[in-house]
């Protein structure tokens, strides 16, 4: 007989189960939901037959299978670049980010209580996640409406506007605009993918893929670029749940990379004082988060592996961009940030040449405003 999957949506503080999939919060003290998986991965309930995220649908009992929307997102390639490092080319996902792991997961989830609501779903972002989010609307026939910094410009605006949805620019801070997209108005369903603990659980067959990819074996380290923290928490929590079903025997070594500018968790893993910069100018456009809401909780779950952080300055990542770019693999700047920590920590010895590691490219280079320099 087939063991029942159960889980449990709980708050990250008080502990409180909440009921229903729409809560983007804890209804009792406003901190951020999380999945709790009450169930063993199987590597025998793996559908060898679908070629997309989907293969690993048995872990996630949430979602009806006849109402999954997808794009044929996941089970994207991993290279090997030289001896022991391998590119996870999660930037060739359908909308050109990792981010349609959690968007296909979250609208799948939701989208018929919006519909029975006659509502629409609103969703803030820096680019990457408000395309996918239209995408995966777009494909539900769910409207989206897409709350942008007033900056952001070019290929990842288009994106949008493409998939058919609104996109409302908001004047003032990366917190402002997540302000105004919570903001109650009629119909609206805030669905934001920062705080969305469903969106988050998405990610999780990122870390499946990989650990099946080499054949439920973990490489050692796993470089990520990490902002709000989606990546990193849904990583981290594919992992675990993999060494505690005992399919693998060990979480790799998570290194968290950020640029100079905007590092909040590097500073507090190293117990240094973070100044965040009145204006984010880097060329890693995607990773704004200064003060992201689920920063306790990276560091808690960063900690709890043994994890590692990194920061890049602006011409690290431009060499990295360049170099990969060089090397045929095109991918955002700040996908670039995590091969960039990778060198870096080449040169100081901090990892080996030895160690069999993963680096995740996250976002397509289609997507970024820079001109080649020669
Ligand atoms: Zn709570």
């Amino acid at each position: 007989m087939l063991k029942l999957m159960t889980y449990k949506i709980c708050c990250t503080s008080c502990h409180k189960a909440s009921a229903r999939t729409l809560d983007f919060r804890c209804s009792s003290c406003g901190k951020p939901l999380e999945l709790r998986l009450d169930f063993n991965f199987e590597p025998r309930l793996v559908q060898l037959k679908n070629y997309s995220a989907w293969r690993y649908a048995r872990f996630f009992p949430y979602i009806n299978q006849n109402n999954v929307i997808t794009l044929g997102e996941g089970w994207t390639s991993l290279v090997e670049f030289n001896d022991s490092l391998y590119f996870k080319l999660d930037h060739l996902n359908p909308t050109g980010s990792f981010k349609d792991r959690g968007s296909t997961t979250l609208i799948s989830a939701i989208h018929r209580q919006v519909k029975q609501h006659r509502g629409y779903v609103a969703e803030d972002s820096s680019g990457n996640a408000g395309a996918s989010i239209a995408a995966y609307s777009a494909r539900a026939q769910l409207r989206a409406k897409i709350y942008v910094p007033e900056n952001v410009l070019g290929p990842k605006i288009n994106q949008i506007k493409s998939y058919g949805m609104p996109v409302v620019k908001v004047v003032g801070s990366r917190s402002q605009v997540a302000q105004k997209a919570q903001q109650v108005e009629k119909g609206k369903f805030y669905i934001g993918h920062i705080f969305h603990p469903l969106f988050r659980d998405g990610i999780r067959t990122l870390a499946y893929e990989i650990a099946e990819q080499f054949n439920w074996k973990t490489p050692d380290r796993v470089y990520l670029p990490v902002s709000a923290g989606t990546l990193l928490l849904g990583v981290i929590s594919g992992f675990r749940h993999l060494v505690n079903s005992g399919t693998t025997k060990k979480v790799p070594t998570i290194v968290a990379c950020q640029t100079k500018q905007v590092s909040p968790l590097y500073h507090r893993i190293r117990k240094l004082e973070y100044k965040a910069p009145k204006k984010v100018t880097s060329v890693a456009d995607a990773l704004v988060s200064t003060s992201p809401p689920l920063l306790d909780l990276m560091i808690k779950e960063l900690q709890e592996i043994h994890g590692d952080v990194e920061i890049v300055d602006e011409n690290e990542i431009l060499n990295a961009f360049t170099e990969l770019a060089h090397r045929g693999f095109f991918v955002e700047p700040s996908s670039a940030v995590a091969y960039a920590a990778y060198q870096k920590q080449l040169r100081n010895k901090e990892t080996s040449k030895a160690d069999k590691t993963v680096i995740i490219l996250t976002g397509h280079g289609l997507k970024t405003k820079l001109q080649p320099t020669s």
